[in-house]
């Protein structure tokens, strides 16, 4: 038993051991630590909300991880305290998370300036991003004034990124041909800032095409945020080059989003979408632990398997059944 009150002011004092004992409160599934989770973030949401957030998605070997270390390592150096949490959707499917990797990362993890915690295991998309947000939010409250938020570029985990974060930025690699290596068009359409990862050495020519067909992608698309064209950057993470011209570029894109409140308006849509996603996760399971339902579920399912029960009408089915509980 916690007390969030006492825990959360442990919390906002700094204390690292009370940071990492309120995120593993946070991603409990437990009913008793999910009202004590809830009451945690309610005790310290005004303390919220001043950190710059960035997500960062690319494919396993673009150099994320290394790119955040110098980032990170740049970052602390001049005074910040940098947090990283990650949303992985990869752990649950193949036991072992692409993103959650002790050993990656390492020179960050023992910065002081710096907190990296691996994402949250199991479950929907939906519940790993939940945990991920209410993370991010225990973070700021610690006193860390940049959230990263990593993940990996290969289905839905980064649209719940982007909507978390105040600048999405796509690392990419320069690949052996000028295609725009399998990166989906979606995936592009959600990027603030394009950054080619590994401009150095033999790369340096296939970075520099690589550079050149994003900045036309990017250029055909329809602006997200008026007035913001997505620079397309070069970066050396193992050199440590263009890192720092990165990080100028979110800060101008946070900048730019201040000027008319648009980053408070973007914000306030973020946390409206979420409260909707915690309505939509608790329906479903309650809908699922309805007994009424429970019970015919899988014959339901069978019969529309089988094509003897259209899907709409079987839903209707499911959820009469649900509404009978109620009533
Ligand atoms: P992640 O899977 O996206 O996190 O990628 P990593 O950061 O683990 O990097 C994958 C591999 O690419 C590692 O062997 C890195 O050393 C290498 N790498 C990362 N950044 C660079 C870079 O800027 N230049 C070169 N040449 N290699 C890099």
């Amino acid at each position: 038993m916690t007390d969030p009150e006492q825990l959360a002011g442990r919390l906002v004092a700094g204390d690292r051991r009370a940071l990492a004992q309120s995120i593993t409160l946070v991603e409990s599934t437990r009913p008793d630590h999910r009202s004590e989770a809830a009451a945690l973030l309610d005790a310290v949401l005004g303390r919220t909300g001043g950190a710059a957030r960035l997500g960062i998605t690319g494919t396993p070997g673009a150099g994320k991880s290394t790119f955040i270390e110098e980032l990170g390592s740049s970052l602390t150096a001049g005074g910040h305290r940098v947090a990283v949490l990650a949303v992985d959707p990869s752990s649950r499917r193949s036991g072992g998370s692409i993103l959650g990797d002790k050993t990656r990362m390492e020179r960050l993890a023992r910065n002081p300036g710096a907190f990296i915690r691996p994402s949250p295991s199991g479950g929907s998309i939906g519940g790993v991003a939940r945990r991920t947000r209410e993370a991010a939010l225990l973070c700021e409250a610690a006193g860390f004034d940049v959230i990263v938020v990593e993940t990996v570029g290969v289905g839905q985990s980064e649209v719940a990124v982007a909507d978390m974060v105040d600048c999405f930025c796509l690392i990419v690699a320069p690949g052996a041909g000028d295609e725009l290596q399998g990166i989906k068009r979606g995936i592009i359409e959600l990027a603030d800032v394009v950054v080619v990862n590994k401009a150095d050495g033999d790369l340096l020519p296939a970075a520099r095409r690589a550079i050149a067909d994003y900045r036309q992608a990017v250029h055909l698309l329809r602006p997200k945020h008026a007035g913001w064209a997505v620079p397309v950057l070069a970066t050396s993470a193992l050199e440590g080059t263009g890192v720092d011209e990165v990080w100028a570029a979110v800060e101008k894109l946070v900048a730019h989003l201040r000027e008319d409140d648009a980053l408070d308006r973007l914000r306030a849509g973020q946390a409206v979408a979420w409260m909707w996603d915690e309505i939509r996760e608790h329906l479903i399971d309650s809908f699922r632990h309805d007994p009424r339902v429970a019970t015919r579920w899988s014959d339901t399912e069978e019969a529309v398997r089988a094509g003897r029960l259209s899907p709409t009408t079987a839903a209707r089915r499911l959820l009469d059944a649900h509404r009978v509980t109620d009533a």
